[in-house]
């Protein structure tokens, strides 16, 4: 008996490989990749840059041609279906979030929500009731009948993650969703996405570099030259920001500092600085 149905799995990958250039100039951008995703799982994907993150997530979202291996959404097998299946299943089945929004500038935010759901038949009453839903959720209704250009970066973020929502996909595939985020709106829009898995039973998959995206995943995956690696445990050691109360990663922490023989790490140049100018006043 398999242990897992894979039928119910809503990502099952094997050993998914994607090469570029070639002979001296090959590149293993993706090197035999395994991975089985939950329903309602948040995986965080991690790893240095060039590592393979956008390479895999755009194999995962049928916008990249794999070499070989196998993809398996919600029971589908990606890398056999024709341009038109995989247009319909990405319509169906992902949600995308980018690093850029990628709204439509043109459209209001309800038109760039909506945009998703005008390819595929659906019933109109509920899909407007999805919207409504949605909208509440993610704090948008007074923004509905707003331009792009007039919200600010977080509210771009929560429109692209109602119109990856609209069509209720199985998986959302976000890739660097706070890159252009100040850490605030960063961090908001992550505790959504967060809700989001839970409460619509959707799995959503981040790639990220921001370590402190890592309180609200149930697993990370870490790359490395395109293959999984295990950093589990021995490559953090969380700590608290003695000013901010900040979880932080003492290891690779950019601001510490040490009193009286004790290593402190901070979240920010500011908090160092506030600590160095009165450390007794954070000491107790
Ligand atoms: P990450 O998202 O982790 O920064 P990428 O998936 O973008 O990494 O890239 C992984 C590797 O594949 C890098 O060495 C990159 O230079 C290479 N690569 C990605 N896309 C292409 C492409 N279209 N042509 C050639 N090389 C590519
Ligand atoms: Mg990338």
């Amino acid at each position: 008996m398999p242990v897992t149905n894979l039928k119910t799995n809503p990502i099952v990958v094997k050993d998914l490989v994607k090469t570029f250039g070639e002979e001296a100039n090959l590149v293993k951008a993706v090197d035999k990749i395994c991975l089985t995703v939950e329903p309602s799982e948040i995986l965080l994907i991690m790893g240095p840059s060039g590592s393979g993150k956008t390479t895999f997530l755009s194999m995962l979202g049928g916008l990249l041609k794999v070499d070989s291996g196998q993809i398996l959404l919600d029971g589908e097998e990606l890398t056999e279906l024709s341009q038109s299946a995989l247009a319909n299943i990405r319509a169906t089945k992902l949600g995308f979030v980018y690093q850029a929004f990628n709204l439509l500038e043109a459209l209001t935010v309800k038109e760039n929500i909506l945009l998703p759901t005008t390819l595929i038949k659906q019933d109109r009453s509920q899909v407007i009731q999805r919207c409504v839903h949605l909208v509440n959720q993610l704090g948008l209704a007074h923004r509905l009948d707003a331009y792009p250009k007039t919200l600010s970066g977080g509210e771009k973020q929560r429109v692209a993650i109602a119109r990856a929502l609209i069509n209720q996909p199985k998986v959302i595939l976000a890739d660097e969703p706070t890159g252009n985020l100040d850490s605030q709106s960063g961090q908001e829009v992550l505790m959504l996405l967060h809700d989001i898995a839970r409460d619509h039973g959707v799995a959503v998959l981040i790639v990220t570099h921001d370590s402190r995206v890592e309180e609200i995943a149930d697993r990370i995956l870490w790359l490395e030259d395109g293959k999984i690696v295990d950093r589990k445990q021995e490559t953090h050691n969380w700590v608290k920001d003695p000013v901010c109360g900040m979880k932080v990663d003492e290891w690779r922490a950019s601001f510490v500092a040490t009193v009286e023989g004790t290593r402190y790490a901070f979240c920010s140049e500011r908090c160092q600085q506030r600590f160095m100018a009165q450390p007794k006043q954070y000491l107790d």
